[in-house]
């Protein structure tokens, strides 16, 4: 039996369902993940028309249906529209890789809470085009947070060793899920070379409740650099993720993923 539910949700993707129609997945309030089609979306006269559009944060009204996992929407009215992608397509870039991500990390159905106020905060940040590189790689870590994927900055993601007091751990194993010691790294295996300060930076941006810290935080071109290979490579190798929607964000920032060791 369908059930009309009212909820809070934002756009994460919008793809052609027919010639007319629409499909939307959503990130609801809850944190789950939900799509609905929007029938006769594309029609001159449709009541949906302005009504939603990509990162929109809108009140949505919908019939469930327990068995295919798609709803169907009946209503929808923005609550906050973000105009400032309308004009930016860096910025829209940028917000389309995360809904992706989100979209292919995040199991439908599962709650994850915080994760609607996460991806809400990103939207807000992109939108006012600041610092797009270290919000990408704050939601990137949440996102990591969010399905227990959580690389290891502090101490040896090998042998569990806490660094040296003044000595970073410097080299980053994807394949181990973090920052290894001196010891650890000589084993063999590929590694990624960290810099002074970026695994304590890491560090806190991964335990920061809102994307203003990342914000806040000013790095260098170099520093970009790095934690956005880090990122990508984790991301690549444990949640087979990324790809050309990352490349392009990336490329939107100004500092593209050069795929050099
Ligand atoms: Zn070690």
């Amino acid at each position: 039996m369908n059930r009309i539910i009212k909820t809070t949700a934002s756009v994460l993707r919008i793809y052609p369902y027919s010639r007319s129609s629409n499909i939307v997945d959503w990130l609801l309030r809850d944190g789950r993940r939900m799509t609905t089609v929007i029938k006769g979306a594309c029609r001159p006269k449709s009541a949906f028309l302005g009504q939603y559009d990509l990162f929109y944060t809108c009140e949505l009204l919908y019939y469930s249906r327990e068995n295919d996992g798609l709803h169907i929407a009946r209503e929808c009215w923005p609550l906050k529209a973000r105009d400032g992608f309308r004009s930016n397509w860096r910025a829209t870039a940028c917000a389309g890789y995360l809904g992706d991500l989100i979209c292919r990390a995040i199991f439908r159905s599962t709650p994850h809470a915080a994760l609607f106020m996460q991806y809400n905060q990103c939207l807000d940040a992109l939108a006012k085009r600041t610092q797009a590189a270290q919000i990408l790689a704050w939601m990137e870590l949440q996102v990591l947070n969010h399905v227990g994927l959580r690389p290891h900055f502090s101490r040896c993601a090998s042998c569990g060793a806490a660094p040296q007091p003044g000595m970073a751990h410097g080299a980053f194993s994807v394949a181990a899920g973090g920052v290894i010691c001196r010891n650890c790294s000589t084993q063999g295996g590929a590694a990624l070379k960290m810099l002074p300060g970026l695994s304590r930076m890491l560090h806190s941006w991964q335990q920061a409740p809102e994307v203003r810290s990342a914000v806040n935080t000013i790095c260098s071109k170099q520093q970009i650099l790095a934690f956005q290979k880090i990122l990508g490579r984790f991301i690549e190798y444990h949640l087979d993720v990324g790809g050309y929607g990352r490349r392009v964000a990336l490329a939107a920032v100004g500092a593209a993923d050069t795929k050099e060791s």
